[in-house]
């Protein structure tokens, strides 16, 4: 579905990274073809709407499993990335604390230059020591944000202080992020601790990348924010950065095509890896780009939409039951026809109980990771030994 875009979304907090970064990218955006709803804001905004049930209903996540969401399924994987949001934000509730769910925020009192509103997950405000602690849930899994300096986290933490006023006074502020779907080097909770006075000196820092924004001639400024920019298929930035990274990579004009991977040095390769990712989002965005241009009737030279391969499933012109009947009818057993299935490990969380589930089912869980998968050397993950090494390990000395 494609959304206009609006004025309201120029300066969204969740976007503050951008705009702060990048003053031109407000107007840019502006010229970008109309918002689609992607799969994963879908499923994005259905986590949201399971953990903010749970919290203000009660309940694991699990009972949820199975059950359509905003349009979305509830799967096993939701269900566990949210019971970890749901375990972290339980326990930083106490008695007596003032609790905000999908509270809306603005920063009104600032006078900002422009409107500057937005959604926090949860904020607790704890009335004897005056924490005020920001929580966002995150449930994509491609980019890992950290909370620390995290704008969106600190306009809500602006925000909700602004909403207690004086009679509740914030002296300190804890922001974080939980994202158990993404790898970060920090781990799935990240958070920061920032003091109310290092918060009004950052709100003069925002009001300032505001008011840049406004400017018609806001200059563009490529860099990691770009990843996820709307504008970024018709970015004139982007495009020159992206081109002169291509450039240093592969500067000698001799080669007629980028080098094969072997024949690449270790620190060639490190380099190319380096620089890989603002090729990747700048492609990914061009990519974009043509496919809404295709879509709109616009020509793309060379390229043509074209349906993707089809899954067969059943139709409507039969009802369940003749196809089973069908079936039955040509010798197929009713248990080969809805084959039973046991329930996940987070159903039987719920079903037994956390304490049952940790001494007599969790020793029967396995925890595997699909393979391996790239990161930087900084990354607080261990690397997993080389394949040659576990080959070797494997075969009797
Ligand atoms: S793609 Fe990057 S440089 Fe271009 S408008 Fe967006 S944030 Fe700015």
């Amino acid at each position: 579905m494609a959304t206009p875009r609006t004025e309201h979304v120029r300066h969204s907090p969740s976007s503050a990274y951008r705009w702060m970064a990048c003053p031109g990218s407000p107007r840019l955006i502006a010229q970008a073809p109309p918002e689609t709803t992607s799969v994963y804001a879908q499923e994005g905004t259905a986590a949201h709407a399971v953990l903010n049930a749970c919290l203000s209903q009660g309940g694991d996540a699990a009972r949820w499993v199975g059950r359509t969401v905003e349009g979305v399924l509830v799967t096993d994987d939701m269900a566990e990335a949210v019971q970890t949001a749901l375990d972290t934000v339980r326990p930083l509730i106490g008695e007596g604390d003032r609790v905000f769910l999908e509270h809306r925020f603005d920063l009104r009192g600032l006078n900002p230059p422009a409107p500057l509103a937005g959604t926090a997950d949860v904020v607790i405000y704890k009335p004897d020591t005056g924490r005020l602690i920001v929580i966002d849930y995150k449930h994509g899994e491609g980019v890992a944000v950290s909370a620390a300096g995290n704008p969106q986290l600190r306009v809500y933490a602006l925000g909700a202080a602004l909403a207690l006023g004086d009679a509740c006074p914030t002296r300190e502020v804890e922001a974080m992020i939980i994202q158990p779907r993404a790898d970060h080097v920090d781990g799935v909770i990240r958070a920061e601790g920032i003091e109310p006075f290092e918060l009004i000196e950052w709100s003069a820092d925002l009001l300032d990348a505001m008011r840049r924004t406004l400017d018609p001639r806001a200059p563009l400024a490529a860099g990691d924010h770009c990843r996820f920019c709307p504008a970024a298929g018709l970015c004139p930035a982007l495009a020159s950065r992206a081109l002169a990274v291509a450039e240093a990579d592969f500067q000698d004009d001799t080669i007629p095509q980028p080098p094969a991977p072997e024949t690449l040095t270790p620190d060639q390769i490190g380099g190319v890896l380096t620089q890989a990712d603002m090729l990747e989002k700048w492609l990914a965005a061009v990519r974009a780009h043509a496919t809404g241009m295709l879509e709109r009737g616009e020509p793309v030279p060379g390229w043509k939409l074209v349906a993707k391969r089809a899954t067969r499933k059943w139709g409507a012109t039969h009802t369940e039951d003749q196809i089973v009947n069908a079936l039955v009818t040509l010798g197929v057993p009713t248990g080969d026809i809805y084959p039973p299935r046991i329930i996940t490990p987070a159903q039987a969380e719920t079903l037994v109980g956390k304490p049952a589930y940790r001494t007599h089912i969790a020793p029967a869980v396995v925890r595997e990771s699909s393979g391996a998968t790239l990161a930087p050397a900084h990354d607080k993950r261990p690397a997993v030994a080389a394949r040659a090494e576990t080959d070797f390990a494997a075969i009797p000395q």
